[in-house]
């Protein structure tokens, strides 16, 4: 009775493994038709001071059924070890488009913490690295940088080669002020959880002004995100906000939905 146990268990866990063998190879059929397809939509950053748009944050767009969300494909390419396919392929895809963009806009582009250690990215005779000027990088402050050895060097390449650099959603990681250190960006964006409910909300005020008096008194400019309502904008505008981004001004579209807040 032991031995039959003992047999239909190990007949169970390979055909677990086959399961999962097949899950994988399901997945990696899916991710590698939505690099195949993947689009970018553009959502527009506009100024507090003139209400124009100065910019536009790239966001990587699938429609591959499984894989709908940029989460999912960023998830996806990081169990398959693709992430760096799936970076170059967002990165050469606003690179074929940057040229249609109003003049005197930037493009703002997500890195992956992965990104910073793919020679792509900093190859001068890449597609974005030829109009690295037009282009803020953004890293988000959720992830850690802890691993990425020889920080500091590489953010002085990007910003060699003419990027500059942006901290993402700024007041929901854990980075602290030692990331600002590091980074040094010019630009932050405030993270929308600071932003929701901004207007009825003092403690967010708080902090909110208190990030902006931070960041504007080490030249940084700062963007708030996922503005939802005209009370938060006029909110964040009065904290001192330079720019902002969200569904109140524009939802993300297709290549470049320019706009003038009323
Ligand atoms: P993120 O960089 O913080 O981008 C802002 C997200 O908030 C986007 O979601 C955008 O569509 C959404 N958003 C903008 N305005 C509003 C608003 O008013 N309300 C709400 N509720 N949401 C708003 P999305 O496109 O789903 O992207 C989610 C995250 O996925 C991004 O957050 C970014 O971390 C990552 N991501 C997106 N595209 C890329 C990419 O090309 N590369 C990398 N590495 N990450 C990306
Ligand atoms: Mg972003
Ligand atoms: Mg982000
Ligand atoms: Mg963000």
């Amino acid at each position: 009775v032991l031995r039959k146990a003992v047999l239909e268990a190990a007949h169970l866990r390979s055909l677990s493994r086959a399961r999962g063998g097949e899950d994988r190879l399901r997945l990696d059929q899916s991710l590698r038709r939505a690099l195949k397809t993947l689009r970018v939509a553009y959502q527009p950053i506009v100024s507090c001071a003139t209400r124009e748009t100065i910019g536009f944050e790239a966001l990587m767009r699938s429609t591959e059924p499984a894989l709908t969300t940029p989460a999912a494909v960023i998830d996806a390419a990081e169990k398959l070890g693709l992430l760096h396919t799936l970076g170059r392929r967002v990165r050469n895809i606003v690179a074929a488009q940057i040229e249609d963009a109003p003049r005197a806009t930037a493009i703002f582009v997500n890195l992956h913490p992965s990104d910073l250690a793919d020679p792509d990215l900093f190859d001068p005779a890449s597609p974005l690295s030829r109009v690295a000027r037009q282009v803020v990088l953004e890293l988000t402050e959720r992830a850690s940088l802890e691993a990425v050895p020889d920080l500091e060097l590489r953010f002085e390449s990007l910003r060699a080669l003419g990027y500059r650099l942006a901290v993402d959603d700024l007041g929901a990681g854990y980075a602290g002020l030692s990331y600002f250190a590091r980074v040094q960006p010019e630009i932050v964006k405030v993270d929308m959880s600071l932003v929701r409910g901004v207007d009825a909300d003092v403690v967010r005020q708080r902090v909110v002004h208190s990030l902006v008096s931070l960041a504007t008194g080490l030249g940084m400019e700062v963007v708030a995100e996922g503005i939802e309502t005209a009370a938060e904008r006029d909110c964040v505008v009065r904290l001192g906000c330079t720019y902002v981004q969200g569904y109140a001004l524009a939802r993300p579209g297709p290549a470049f939905p320019s706009i003038t807040w009323p």
